[in-house]
């Protein structure tokens, strides 16, 4: 293992200025590359720099096979309450899933429900982006999307990758003692760019994420980017791989017809489908539930703290102090996602330190 680069600190407006400007020159809208940019930088500002500024040259590859439309936008398909189902057309994630969103909550807000399904968007990042705008409205969502990419999780008791890292999100708004809750994450062990991630840096992964091709266990994150693969095991053994299949045909066979079986994989091409259910809690609760919310939230948090553990946190709580941390100092950028960075604006026509320097 070598000794990481170190990291360098940006301010997050400069950083979401010149990755703005790297899809705009990749054919973006202006109100488009910023949507983007500014999931990407928020991605990483939260603690997710697998699904932040390492995007954008996976992006601009996926732009280049033509398995991404610029200034594509949610078209609605079918309209009929509860179901709300929008077509993404290929178009940027970001924009397809937050524009569906937003669909969404504005039927929940009226009808107190609303089961949506979004297909053929591109790579949506960070899932909880789309689970806070339904906090941000009061509401509750839930939402289970597949991965339509090469696979890269081996189910509970195989040795060869068959399923996506398909993730899954559960929000809940405020209530009166405690910030949203927002469970956010990977069917897999981890993610799949945490690996990339970990390569780039010399670091091995944990023990029980990872087997190689022969299904033998191993820490060695390279072996899922040679040929055979590995595979990333599922969190939790088989309550993880079934969640994992619960995604598949939740978003990819129900809300899209677009399962991640090999007829559908094509080299450089990642697809989300999405199935979500965004709810007024309000209207199914008797009487006020924030408060009897408020006595587990506070319940659980207030467990004694293992060994070597400051405090118990809910779902939801590291992304909030990584945010406030990075809004307050700075985004650390990674050395070898700056220097990707750098080769991403100079194939667009222009110097990407300048712009972070202004
Ligand atoms: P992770 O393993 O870091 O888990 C994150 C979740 O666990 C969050 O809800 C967080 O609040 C909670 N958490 C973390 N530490 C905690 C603690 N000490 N106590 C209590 N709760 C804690 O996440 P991940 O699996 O690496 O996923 C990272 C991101 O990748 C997610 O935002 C996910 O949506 C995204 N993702 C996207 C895709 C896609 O195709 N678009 C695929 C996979 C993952």
């Amino acid at each position: 293992m070598h000794e990481p680069a170190a990291t360098t600190t940006f301010a997050l407006d400069r950083v979401t200025a010149a990755v703005t400007e790297i899809f705009v020159r990749a054919g973006s809208s202006p109100g488009e590359a910023g949507i983007v940019a500014r999931n990407l930088v928020d991605a990483e500002a939260t603690g997710h720099a697998s699904h932040g500024l390492c995007q954008v040259p996976i992006y601009l590859n996926s732009l280049a096979l033509d398995h991404l439309q610029p200034d594509r936008h949610a078209r609605i398909l079918r309209d009929e309450p509860p179901f709300l189902v929008v077509d993404g057309d290929f178009g940027y994630g970001q924009v397809i899933a937050r524009e569906a969103a937003d669909l969404a909550i504005a039927r929940a807000k009226t009808k107190g429900a609303t089961i949506l399904a979004i297909r053929n968007a591109h790579h949506i990042g960070r899932v909880g982006s789309y689970g806070e705008q339904a906090i941000r409205a009061g509401l509750a969502a839930v939402f289970f999307v597949n991965v339509v990419s090469r696979p890269q999780q081996a189910p509970f008791g195989g040795i060869r990758p068959r399923l996506g890292t398909n993730p899954i999100c559960v929000a809940l708004p405020a209530t009166p003692a405690h910030p949203p809750l927002l469970l956010d994450f990977a069917t897999s062990a981890v993610a799949a760019n945490k690996c990339r991630v970990a390569m780039n840096r010399g670091e091995e992964m944990d023990d029980g994420q990872l087997i190689g091709p022969r299904g033998e266990a191993t820490r060695a994150p390279s072996v899922m980017f040679s040929e055979p693969t590995g595979a990333i095991l599922p969190f939790g053994g088989h309550k993880g791989s079934g969640l994992a299949l619960v995604c598949e045909i939740l978003g990819g066979v129900i809300a899209a017809g677009l399962p991640s079986l090999p007829a559908n994989l094509r080299p450089g091409r990642i697809v989300n489908n999405v199935l979500a259910f965004v709810f007024d809690p309000a209207r199914i609760a008797d009487g006020d539930w924030t408060g009897l919310a408020d006595e587990v939230y506070g319940y659980v948090a207030g467990t004694p703290p293992a060994h070597g553990v400051e405090r118990v946190l809910l779902p939801g709580d590291p992304e909030r102090g990584n945010r406030l941390h990075a809004a307050r100092t700075g985004l650390k950028i990674a050395p070898e996602t700056l220097s990707a960075l750098r080769t991403a604006a100079t194939g667009q026509g222009f110097d990407l330190d300048t712009l972070l320097a202004d």
